[in-house]
């Protein structure tokens, strides 16, 4: 199999930011694997908090060129192989593990929902993220989201409740989730989320630093919402040590890997009777389809990458009155968006 790799420059709507910085854009590669006439696609949506850019992905997907065999079946083995070679680098092994995916089903003519056994009835809504900003834009974006009833608020700013004030004024009837991306020390995120919770909120995402499981515990053991942990659980190896302190994980193909390593996570979560959410990075709609593709499976999710960009070059997984809307084209069922 030939694996060919390009930059793919996306560029964000409006500045986005969360509790650690903003960003304007992302630096992800687009990825093919061509095997016998047909090519699968991949994307890898690097974060440089898990120790990834765009430069470390080009290396890692150089290195992992020579070492995909013949036969695109043998994902497991593929990416035991590709594991081997290099530890880490998530993000360039989603992108092939996707890139497997989208030619396995399209040599069997066949969407990968169907492959991996799945209901496209069953696909949950899809939240829809507000990042932070002034009181007036968070406002006014939560009400331009309107076509979404479940946004995600980010929050650890100075006055996070009189950004929710505003946003569940101009939204009274939406799900409104919230996440911290670690902003808080523990006894502030108990006093932050038992203020918060006036403003109806479904749960509430990291409150508190990756490695503080202690802090994540207490949290929890306090807090009158569900807590999730995000920068807390990576891998599926991270699921047995954070599932007392938490009652859901987010899953991000990015985080762990790709697809495969998705589905992993997702039983070994379910097996820790913790609830799932699947989230992303900043992603075109390859990476944000491929995702989607697993969705039937979660409680949430959180697949809105796509929708925050001004250039998506790719169209794939659609949202219906916020609900995920599954292509039914072989394998990722993504095209090239004006085709
Ligand atoms: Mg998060």
């Amino acid at each position: 199999m030939k694996l060919t790799f390009e930059p793919l420059d996306l560029i964000l709507e409006m500045p986005f930011t969360i509790a650690r910085g903003t960003s304007l854009q992302a630096e992800n590669v687009l990825v093919q694997i061509e095997s016998d006439g047909l090519r699968g696609l991949g994307e890898a949506g690097p974060s440089s908090f898990y120790g990834e850019d765009r430069g470390t992905v080009l290396v890692a997907l150089a290195t992992f060129s020579g070492q995909l065999g013949h036969d695109p079946f043998a994902v497991e083995s593929i990416l035991a192989t590709l594991d081997r070679v290099l530890r880490h680098n998530s993000a360039a092994k989603a992108a092939v593990d996707m890139a497997l995916h989208d030619l396995m089903g399209k040599i069997l003519a066949v969407p990968l929902y169907k492959l991996f056994g799945l209901d496209r009835a069953a696909a949950p809504r899809t939240s829809f993220t507000i990042g932070i900003d002034t009181l007036e834009v968070m406002a006014q974006k939560a009400q331009a989201a309107g076509a979404y009833p479940v946004l995600k608020v980010k929050v650890g700013t100075d006055d996070d409740e009189a950004r929710l004030r505003v946003i569940r004024e101009v939204r009274p009837d939406a799900v409104i989730r919230v996440d911290a991306n670690a902003a808080w020390a523990p006894r502030q995120a108990i006093q932050s989320i038992r203020r918060l919770a006036a403003y109806d909120l479904e749960f509430v995402e990291q409150p508190v630093a990756a490695g503080d499981l202690e802090g994540l515990r207490l949290v929890r053991e306090n807090s009158p919402l569900p807590i999730f942990a995000d920068e807390s659980c990576v891998v599926a190896q991270d699921i047995p040590r954070v599932a007392d302190a938490v009652d859901g994980i987010v899953i991000k193909l990015m985080k762990c890997g790709g697809l495969r390593r998705a589905l992993e996570m997702i039983h070994v979560a379910r097996a820790h009777n913790l609830k799932v959410m699947l989230g992303c990075m900043v992603e075109s709609s390859v990476g944000i389809t491929a995702a989607a593709h697993l969705s039937p499976l979660v409680d949430h999710a959180d697949l809105d990458g796509n929708l925050l960009l001004k250039n998506d070059p790719f169209e794939g997984v659609m949202v219906e009155q916020g609900r995920l809307v599954l292509p039914q084209g072989p394998g990722l069922g993504v095209e090239r968006r004006g085709r």
